[in-house]
């Protein structure tokens, strides 16, 4: 009987699976963790998803644990399943055990509630089918029906059965993932049958939407390239970008020169799928990227990023004049989103762009102005507010090109300003 070991887990994902165990105990419920986050503890990862699944009511053994471990606790009604997280914001998902089967390929499946051998049965692959008891005297110990741990060892991705990529065509996406995150491969009866899924097109029977989801997945890993050059050789892009060459070398560009961006850059805070979607659209006008887009889940404000990245070469070149002031660098940038700012950034290698987006992000995009609109109306009387933002503007070009830095000067231009009007 093997267990788990949680030794190299940080301390406060310990403390919140105690306090599962112990709420586990007190209600007489069985719970297990389950798929990735058991792959992740075997494979030493520090900071895990923890999922759990329940042999009965998750919801009522979730408020059970958030009880105890004075939790949040987030109940989705819809899906029976629930969210708590702890003081240390660690979140732990509950979820019934189910069983599911599909109606026909590619639908989505229909589930029931099932035991914890039912539900390992549905998941993708072997190294994500495994389960740890949370529970009773058994716990630590693993549930490893299909040989998981074998093929964690063997660095193997294998599917539970010869069926699953024609029930779930998104499988290919993750497996894709999982292969090029972990450096693993597809053992040779799971490649033989993920191609000739793919020579099926069975990716043409999900709809945009689902391949989507998965797809965006599949941007934000950080092998998002290794990915998506697989998934071309395969010809698992075809479907979704409608027969389009998508533009791989765009997004190796980008993926390049994202290593040596400066220390103070935003990074962080950017929605790196949506860069690496532009990049894969670069090349591709107005008409087509609206194609490719139609029935895809992007909000949106992504949406007008998206088809603002076609700007990016042009935006470029604006930023690669001989003589240019803050405030000129300040109106191209400004009113981008972030996302659209470092793909300018990213997509191209002229030296005076970058320094000009640097020091937008570095320093203009952080000046304010030190009067409001207030002190212009009181200089002004009543105006309409398209001059007040008016003057505000010219005030703050003053400011971005150094010659009016403090309050005092503001007013005294803002005045002479008005006077004028
Ligand atoms: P990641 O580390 O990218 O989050 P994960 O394996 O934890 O990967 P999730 O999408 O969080 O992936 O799913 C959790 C678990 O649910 C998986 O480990 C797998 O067992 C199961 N699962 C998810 N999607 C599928 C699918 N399409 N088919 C079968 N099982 C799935």
């Amino acid at each position: 009987m093997r267990k788990i070991s949680w030794q190299h887990l940080n301390p406060q994902v310990k403390t919140l699976l105690h306090g599962v165990s112990r709420a586990a105990e007190g209600a007489g419920i069985s719970v297990y963790i389950v798929g990735g986050t058991v792959r992740d503890i075997l494979l030493q990862k520090r900071n895990v998803d923890l999922d759990c699944v329940v042999e009965g009511n998750a919801i009522e053994l979730a408020q059970r644990v958030a009880d105890l471990v004075r939790g949040e606790l987030k109940i989705h009604e819809r899906f029976q399943t629930a969210t708590v997280t702890s003081p240390d914001r660690i979140s732990v998902d509950f979820a019934m055990a189910r069983e599911e089967f599909y109606p026909h390929p590619g639908a989505l499946p229909v589930v029931r509630p099932g035991t914890l051998e039912a539900d390992l049965k549905r998941r993708d692959f072997t190294i994500n089918a495994m389960a740890a008891v949370l529970h009773g005297p058994d716990a630590g110990v693993l549930r490893d029906l299909y040989d998981g741990v074998h093929d964690l060892l063997r660095r193997h991705l294998r599917i539970l059965h010869d069926n699953s990529f024609i029930d779930d065509p998104t499988r290919i996406l993750r497996g894709v993932r999982f292969e090029q995150r972990l450096n693993f491969k597809f053992e040779p009866r799971t490649d033989r049958l993920l191609k000739s899924a793919l020579r099926r097109n069975v990716l043409a029977r999900i709809k945009p939407a689902r391949y989507f989801t998965d797809f965006r997945k599949v941007l934000k890993e950080e092998e998002a390239l290794g990915c998506v050059r697989r998934l071309r050789r395969l010809g698992g892009l075809d479907c979704f970008f409608k027969g389009r060459a998508i533009n791989d070398r765009v997004l190796g560009q980008i993926e390049e020169r994202r290593r040596r961006l400066p220390s103070f850059y935003p990074a962080q805070e950017a929605d790196w799928p949506m860069i690496r979607f532009m990049a894969l659209l670069a090349g591709l006008d107005k008409v087509q990227i609206e194609y490719i887009l139609k029935g895809v889940p992007v909000c949106r404000r992504e949406k007008e990023s998206l088809l603002g990245a076609i700007q990016a070469t042009s935006q470029a070149k604006l930023l690669s004049v001989k003589r240019m002031a803050s405030s000129d660098i300040y109106a191209i940038l400004k009113p981008l989103a972030l996302e659209n700012i470092l793909f300018i950034r990213l997509r191209t290698s002229v030296k005076i762009v970058h320094e000009r987006v640097d020091l937008f992000l570095e320093k203009l995009a952080h000046i304010r102005l030190d009067i409001t609109g207030e002190d212009v109306q009181k200089a002004l009387g009543k105006r309409p507010s398209r001059i007040v933002g008016r003057i505000l503007a010219e005030v703050m070009e003053q400011k971005l090109n150094g010659r009016c830095p403090d309050r005092a000067r503001q007013l005294e231009f803002m005045r002479e300003r008005t006077c004028r009007i």
